[in-house]
């Protein structure tokens, strides 16, 4: 079957690869229907995760149909149409248990690596769902495979940071980051009906789409943020910073934008092994900041799914450019280069 795989740093490949099987009895096999590139992918091919081996499918947002499955599968049957995890959390643990699945100690990825469980992504014909009871999420006829596509991964991560940073209504938020992720964020940060949303990116295309979601655009090239949001505050600062870029200089800036008392809510992706925190600042300020880690996809995938069904959301708004999965090379290659905002492929 064709696949993309990972070969070495910055290189991948389009290959022809052994059709997966199923190995566990809690298994399934997906035929995917529909799969997309995603950011975090980006930090697969720039050699940033560690285990990654040649060979090895990348890929982790995938909707399909069933067409096996294992003896202990009991909610799935073949022929069923699914929405898949990007994580595959064990179902059984202390956070399991309690639908922090985020939290699992023993949670896999698909597509990412020897020390995230080793498994085959599905930027393929097929995939090897593991543990198919908890990381697959049944769809009825009522939504095309790319409504749903993104609930498995960038739309509940913006959602998720939306709802961590627990906006009021007339309240005045930030967006600090318009990609995938931070576009989702402005879209279910409206749902909480702030005063405004200020977007802030250097993109002019993201900051477009910013704008048609409801959100006021900030080109940081153009102004400095902090003094421009103090401006529109009467010197006050943001009520709360929806921090989706995952650089050092944006969690300083959002240290500055937010008012005192206000909260941060972080979900752009920290690796660095420390940050010097303006300790005084940050005490005297009394901010919130809270570091979201990885959404709880799992635990919050019915709360995307039913504002897609309810129209308050439009997922497939965000996609830029749809290709065959034949062609996922120059779909790399544009959205690494930020040609595309969001590239979806199709087997
Ligand atoms: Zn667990």
């Amino acid at each position: 079957m064709r696949a993309v795989t990972f070969q070495d740093v910055g290189r991948i490949e389009l290959d022809d690869v052994p059709k997966p099987e199923i190995q566990e009895p809690t298994d399934a096999l997906l035929k995917v229907t529909t799969t997309a590139i995603c950011g975090s992918d980006l930090h697969v091919l720039a050699g940033r995760i560690p285990g990654m081996m040649p060979g090895s499918v990348l890929g982790h947002e995938f909707v399909g149909v069933i067409e096996e499955v294992g003896a202990d599968v009991k909610r799935f049957h073949e022929g069923d149409r699914v929405l898949a995890s990007f994580m595959i959390p064990d179902g059984t643990c202390w956070y399991c248990k309690r639908g922090m699945f985020n939290r699992c100690p023993d949670q896999r990825v698909f597509g990412y690596g020897a020390y995230l469980g080793d498994i085959n992504g599905g930027q393929a014909e097929y995939v090897r769902i593991p543990s198919a009871d908890i990381c697959l999420h049944p769809l009825d006829g009522s939504m095309s495979d790319e409504q749903a596509l993104f609930a498995g991964d960038i739309f509940t991560t913006g959602y998720d940071c939306a709802a961590e940073a627990q906006i009021q209504e007339g309240d005045v938020v930030v967006v600090q980051g318009c990609g995938p992720v931070g576009l989702f964020a402005i879209q279910s940060a409206r749902i909480y009906k702030p005063s405004v949303i200020y977007a802030l990116d250097s993109v002019d295309q993201r900051l477009e789409m910013a704008e048609q979601f409801g959100a006021v655009p900030v080109n940081v090239k153009n102004v400095h943020p902090p003094s421009f949001v103090q401006d529109a505050t009467g010197g006050r600062g943001a009520d709360e910073v929806l921090e989706c870029v995952g650089a050092l200089p944006a969690l300083s800036q959002a240290i500055d934008l937010v008012r005192p008392g206000g909260r941060i809510a972080v979900i752009g992706v920290y690796s660095e092994p420390e940050f010097p925190l303006p300790m005084s600042l940050v005490f005297t300020k009394g901010i919130d900041l809270k570091m979201c880690g990885t959404a709880n996809v799992i635990g919050k995938w019915e709360d995307v799914l039913k504002l897609t069904r309810e129209g308050a959301v439009d997922p497939t708004a965000i996609i830029s450019h749809r290709m065959k999965l034949d062609q996922a090379l120059e779909g790399y290659r544009i959205f690494e280069n930020r040609e595309a905002l969001k590239v979806v492929l199709t087997p």
